[in-house]
C-alpha cells in the first residue's frame, strides 16, 4: 500500500482542498454536539431536506426523491433521501458520532476560593487529564431558564473573548508532583475552570463569584440559580488550524468524530439520487457509551424509520424488521493511526497509517474483542468490491496491540438490530487529546468511500 499522495492528479487535489477547508470551517464552528446538529440542519436544509415533523403533521405521503430529517432534542439527528427501491429491501447508512471528550460544568459549578472565582467541571470520556491544564479553553453550550427559553453560550472563540482555563504547579515546587502517576498528577477534582479574579468594591463575602455573575446577567440575563438547568462544556479555545509546513494534515479539538461526521455528511448530501433509501446518523454519547435518550442505543433511530415506513404505505408489523434486516452501514469512527514515537503498542502489520486512505476495522473492543461488532467477511468482500469500483485507497486495520487495551463505537448497536456493520473511517494522531491531528488525504478517501458505499451498498 502507498502513501495516496502519489497517485493524486490535480482534480483530486482540487476536490480535496475544497472538502478539507470546508471541514475546518465546519470544525472551528461546531465544537459540541448541539453546534454541529445545528449547522448540519442548516447545510442540509440548503439542499432541501425537511423536518420529518413537518411532513407528518400535514399527512403527506412520502416518495422517492424526498428528504427528511429528524432532530432529536438538538443532539442526534437522523436524515433520509427516500429511494427507488421499497424500504424493505434496505437502507444504506452512515453513523457517526458527534460528542467529545471534555469538561462539563458540575450542576453548581460556581465557587470562590481566596479571591479566585471557579467553575467545579466533571470530564465526560477518556482523558488524560494533564493534558487539559494550562490551556485556553472556550464555554459552549446551553442555559435553560425555567420558562424553557434556551440562552446559548460560546464564550472564548471570538478574537474580542476573554478565554478561561485551568492552572498547574510550577516546576520548582513540583518535586512531590512529579512522582506521580500520570492518571493521578492531575486530580479529576482539581480540573477547575479559573474565570475571574475582580472583586465587586461594596461586597464582603465572595466578591469575586458575585462580580463573574453581574457580567453574565448583563450580558446573557441569567442567574446562578439557572445553571442549575444548564449543559456547558469547557473545550480548547480557537479554530482548527492546517498542520505542518507541508499543510498536509489538520490540527483541531473534537476530530474524533467530527472528522467522520462532517465526511459522512458532506458525502450523504453530495450523493446523486440512489436506487435505495440513504441515511446519515449523526448521534451523541458515544464517548460514555451511546447511553441516554440522544445516544445510538435509544430507540429514536427504529422510530423515525416506522415513521417513515408509514408514510410510504407500509403498516404491516413486520416492515422494519425487513428493512433493517436488508440494511447497510459503515460505523463512521475514527481509527488510532500508527505513531512511530508510538509503535511498541502497534502491530505494525495490522496498523492504520496516515496518508494511506480511509480505515476499515473489522473489530473493536478489548481483552478478546470483547464489546466489539465483528463485521463478516461476505459484508468485507462487498465492501472491497465497492472501493475498488469507486477507486477508493482503503486499509484493514485493528485498534493497536492485543493486550494494549482497546475501544469501541456505535458499530456493535445497529449490528444488534441485525443490521451489517463495519466500522470505516479516519486515523487520526493523539486521539482524545485536547488537539487532535489528521490527515488531510484520509479524509478525502473517507469522502470518496461514503459517497461509493450510499451509492452501490
Ligand atoms: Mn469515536
Ligand atoms: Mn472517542
Amino acid at each position: 500500500m502507498d502513501n495516496v499522495w502519489k497517485k493524486y492528479e490535480d482534480d483530486d487535489l482540487n476536490r480535496l482542498n475544497e472538502i478539507c477547508d470546508d471541514y475546518r470551517k465546519f470544525l472551528s464552528v461546531s465544537k459540541i454536539e448541539r453546534e454541529v446538529v445545528k449547522n448540519s440542519i442548516l447545510l442540509a436544509e440548503e439542499k432541501g431536506f425537511r423536518n420529518l415533523e413537518e411532513w407528518i403533521r400535514e399527512g403527506k405521503k412520502l416518495s422517492a426523491g424526498d428528504k427528511v430529517y429528524v432532530n432529536n432534542r438538538g443532539k442526534s439527528l437522523a436524515l433520509f433521501v427516500i429511494g427507488e427501491k421499497d424500504i424493505t429491501e434496505g437502507i444504506n447508512i452512515l453513523g457517526a458520532h458527534v460528542d467529545s471528550p471534555r469538561l462539563d460544568l458540575k450542576a453548581n459549578p460556581f465557587y470562590e476560593e481566596d479571591e479566585f472565582a471557579y467553575l467545579d467541571t466533571h470530564y465526560y470520556g477518556g482523558i488524560k487529564k494533564y493534558q487539559w491544564v494550562t490551556l485556553p479553553l472556550a464555554l459552549h453550550g446551553v442555559v435553560v431558564r425555567k420558562n424553557g427559553e434556551v440562552v446559548p453560550i460560546v464564550v472564548g472563540e471570538d478574537e474580542s473573548d476573554p478565554v478561561v482555563g485551568i492552572t498547574d504547579l510550577l516546576p520548582h515546587l513540583g518535586k512531590e508532583q512529579m512522582k506521580k502517576e500520570a492518571s493521578t498528577v492531575i486530580e479529576g477534582e482539581k480540573l477547575d475552570v479559573l474565570i475571574g479574579s475582580m472583586p465587586l468594591k461594596e461586597e464582603e463575602k465572595d466578591a469575586v463569584k458575585k462580580n463573574i455573575f453581574m457580567i453574565l446577567k448583563n450580558k446573557y440575563g441569567i442567574e446562578e440559580d439557572d445553571f442549575l438547568s444548564a449543559e456547558i462544556e469547557a473545550v480548547p479555545a480557537g479554530k482548527a488550524r492546517d498542520f505542518g509546513l507541508d499543510r498536509s494534515m489538520i490540527l483541531a479539538y473534537g476530530q474524533d468524530d467530527k472528522v467522520c461526521a462532517y465526511s459522512s455528511l458532506r458525502a450523504f448530501l453530495d450523493c446523486p439520487p440512489c436506487s435505495k433509501t440513504i441515511s446519515c446518523i449523526l448521534v451523541d454519547k458515544e464517548e460514555i457509551g451511546s447511553v441516554g435518550a440522544t445516544g445510538m442505543c435509544s430507540s429514536f433511530y427504529e422510530y423515525a424509520i416506522e415513521e417513515i415506513c408509514e408514510l410510504l404505505g407500509h403498516t404491516e408489523r413486520t416492515a422494519i424488521a425487513r428493512c433493517l434486516s436488508a440494511s447497510c452501514m459503515l460505523s463512521s469512527d475514527v481509527n488510532a493511526a500508527y505513531d512511530p514515537l508510538y509503535s511498541d503498542v502497534m502491530d505494525k502489520r495490522n496498523a492504520s497509517y496516515f496518508n494511506h486512505g480511509v480505515v476499515f476495522c473489522k473489530y473493536t473492543g478489548s481483552r478478546g474483542k470483547s464489546g466489539s461488532n465483528d463485521a463478516d467477511a461476505e459484508y468485507i468482500a462487498k465492501l472491497r468490491n465497492i472501493m475498488d469500483h469507486g477507486n477508493v485507497h482503503f486499509q484493514i486495520s485493528e485498534l493497536g496491540k492485543v493486550d494494549a487495551g482497546g475501544g469501541g463505537t456505535i458499530a456493535y448497536i445497529l449490528a444488534n438490530k441485525n443490521v451489517n456493520v463495519i466500522d470505516c473511517g479516519v486515523g487520526v494522531l493523539s486521539m482524545h487529546a485536547p488537539w487532535e491531528v489528521t490527515a488531510k488525504a484520509d479524509i478525502y478517501e473517507a469522502y470518496k468511500c461514503y459517497l461509493a458505499f450510499l451509492q452501490e451498498a
